[in-house]
C-alpha cells in the first residue's frame, strides 16, 4: 500500500470514528433524557457535554476488546504471510481477504 493509500484510509477511519462518536453521544443525550427515568431524568443546556464526556470516557474501555480481538486476528493472518508468502490460517498467496480488510 502506498503512502497515499495509507493517508485516505486513515482519513476515511478517522472520519468513521468521528460518525461513531456523535452517534454515541446523541444516544447519550437520548439516553439522559428518557422520561422513563422520571425525577433523576436530565434537562438542560448542559446535557450534551454530559453526554460527552460520558461517550468519551468510556470509549477506550469498549475499545479495548474490540482491539485485542483485531490483533489476534491479524496474528492468524499476517499481511506478508508466513515465510512461504502464504496466509497460514487461509493458505492462500498474502495478503488474504481478512489481512487486507484490517489494513487501514
Ligand atoms: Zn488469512
Amino acid at each position: 500500500m502506498s503512502g497515499k493509500e495509507h493517508a485516505v484510509r486513515a482519513a476515511a477511519h478517522s472520519s468513521q470514528l468521528d460518525v461513531a462518536h456523535r452517534q454515541a453521544v446523541a444516544a447519550a443525550v437520548a439516553g439522559l433524557q428518557d422520561p422513563a427515568l422520571a425525577e433523576i431524568r436530565l434537562t438542560g443546556p448542559g446535557v450534551g457535554s454530559l453526554a460527552d464526556a460520558a461517550v468519551s470516557s468510556a470509549t477506550p474501555f469498549l475499545r479495548a476488546p474490540l482491539l485485542a480481538k483485531m490483533s489476534a486476528v491479524a496474528a492468524l493472518h499476517p499481511a506478508a504471510g508466513n515465510a512461504d508468502g502464504f496466509c497460514g490460517t487461509c493458505r492462500i498467496p498474502a495478503p488474504c481477504p481478512t489481512a487486507e480488510a484490517l489494513q487501514w
